[in-house]
């Protein structure tokens, strides 16, 4: 596939092979973006945004619908492209695309939703005889740098809302799943002003570094792990920034709990695309009175997951992202076994498979919940009672969701008011998102929030207007 600026595909002689993470196989090549391309590809955005915001909101609304009706069209060929591309079992390519589609949908929505507002100026001394009033206007070249796990949907939702508000995009998807956003970009180019939409795929350490240091963009929107996030904000200068980082969600079980229930949710939670989801569960709080119940039943419902060929559709579990990726999980299983917890069912690696892993005995203070573990592992903590729970839960540097397991409303109410996180759910799995909910964690987590309604707020500057009246006063 070639990269995407000023509204024309761009081959390169220097390309990067793109593999199937489930057999190693190259599916394709992309080209090797370097600083020029990103440059060139600035520019391009910087043009088009002189052009884009003097176009008319109905006018970016109908581009939007139009969009959205092209990828429903092409959903079949999307959630196979996602599956090659990054290992996703297909019924969740599936589901992704699903989303992906709404994610459009609110975008062409709230592009006529960009309102002001009047500001009641005589309420301040000197305000007598004075109107104000507020207008939203584009910041101008938004820069997004994506990650691997959820290749379109994460890619739209920085996409969309950026067009919604008459931004211009210069987008840097993961180079460990590039093709799906080069696919979306063509698409989406063709309804749009050239210029629009610019993707330069190639390494973060040069493409992203280049899109992040620059003067000609006015926000990067990046979603990626810590790590890439303190970088990016160490180096972005006056832009405005959004980081939607790592995660480490625990899912509580109090002893009032639906056991059924919570099970079946941290089954979701924690094997949902192998574990590679930023709100995955990734500490399981038992109450003791009934951590051997639930522990069973979580087990026993674990070891039916079928892990196998993305493509089938009763996989249930594919690959990591890459079989260095599965090295990382596999040693960090085997010292959370060497500091004493224990092992239920799973622990195996073949190539970049790893089976569904469920570790009993895990304590608060072991890297694997310390750190954010990117697989397929459902580490167990004990507790006693409700308090010790919130204090483990919170017993971290991450803030993403958390979830809570229990039939009292109090104890429901509690924990949403004292867990330190983006967002609460209670009796029902952390790894829950509709795509117009404010997402974003705080701590550690990242700042700013995605969602449409606010991702657009944030691509966009307040700008106030004063207008002095002739009156008595004045
Ligand atoms: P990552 O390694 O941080 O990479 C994310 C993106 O940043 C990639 O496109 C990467 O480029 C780029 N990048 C790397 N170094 C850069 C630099 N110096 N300057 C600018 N860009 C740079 O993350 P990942 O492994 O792809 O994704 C997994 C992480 O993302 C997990 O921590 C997960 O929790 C988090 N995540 C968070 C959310 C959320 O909404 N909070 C959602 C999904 C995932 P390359 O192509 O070279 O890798």
């Amino acid at each position: 596939m070639d990269m995407l600026i000023d509204g024309k595909l761009i081959e390169k002689r220097e390309t990067i092979e793109i593999k199937n993470p489930a057999n190693n196989e190259i599916i394709d090549t992309v080209p090797q973006g370097n600083r020029e391309d990103v440059k060139n590809a600035i520019n391009a955005a910087n043009k088009a945004a002189k052009i884009v915001k003097d176009i008319p909101s109905r006018v970016i609304s109908e581009n939007l619908y139009q969009i959205y009706e092209e990828l429903s069209k092409n959903a079949d060929d999307f959630a196979k492209l996602i599956s090659l591309d990054c290992g996703k079992p297909i019924k969740d390519s599936m589901g992704e695309v699903e989303r992906s589609k709404q994610t459009i949908l609110l975008a062409a929505e709230e592009a006529k939703r960009i309102y002001g507002e009047t500001i009641p100026m005589d309420a301040c001394s000197g305000g007598e005889n004075v109107i104000g009033y507020t207008t939203k206007v584009p910041l101008g070249v938004i820069g997004a740098i994506t990650p691997f796990n959820y290749p379109l949907n994460l890619v739209i939702h920085k996409v969309a809302p950026a067009i919604a508000a008459k931004n211009t995009v210069v987008l840097k998807p993961s180079i460990k799943a590039p093709l799906v956003a080069l696919k979306l970009a063509e698409i989406m180019n063709a309804y749009l002003e050239s210029g629009t939409i610019n993707v330069v795929p190639g390494f973060g350490s040069e493409v992203g570094d280049e899109i992040v240091k620059s003067d000609f963009v006015n926000k990067v929107s990046f979603t990626g792990s810590i790590k890439t996030g303190l970088n990016i904000s160490k180096n972005a200068g006056m832009k405005k920034l959004t980081l939607e980082l790592g995660g480490n969600d625990p899912l509580i079980v109090l002893d009032d709990a639906d056991i059924e229930k919570a099970v079946e949710a941290a089954l979701i939670g924690s094997y949902l695309n192998a574990g590679q989801v930023c709100i995955g569960v990734k500490r399981i709080i038992l109450d003791k009175r009934i951590a051997d119940e639930f522990t069973d039943k979580f087990v026993r419902a674990t070891k039916k997951l079928k892990v196998g060929d993305p493509l089938d559709f009763k996989t249930d579990i594919g690959p990591l992202i890459d079989e260095n990726a599965a090295i990382m999980v596999e040693k960090i299983v085997d010292k959370t076994l060497n500091e004493g917890a224990e092992l239920l069912c799973g622990g195996k690696r073949n190539g970049s498979f790893y089976t569904p892993t469920v570790i009993d005995n895990v304590n608060s203070k072991m890297e694997m919940v310390q750190e954010e573990t990117f697989g397929p592992i459902a580490p167990l903590i004990h507790v006693n009672g409700f308090e010790e729970a919130i204090e483990v839960a919170n017993d971290t540097k991450y803030g993403l969701q958390a979830s809570i397991f229990t039939n009292n409303i109090n104890n429901a109410l509690k924990a949403a008011k004292e867990i330190d996180a983006g967002g609460v759910v209670i009796n029902k799995q952390s790894t829950y998102r509709t795509d117009n909910m404010p997402f974003g964690g705080c701590k550690m987590s990242g700042m700013g929030k995605e969602g449409i309604k606010y991702a657009v707020e944030d691509m966009t500057k307040t700008k106030l207007v004063v207008i002095n009246q002739p009156g008595k006063n004045s």
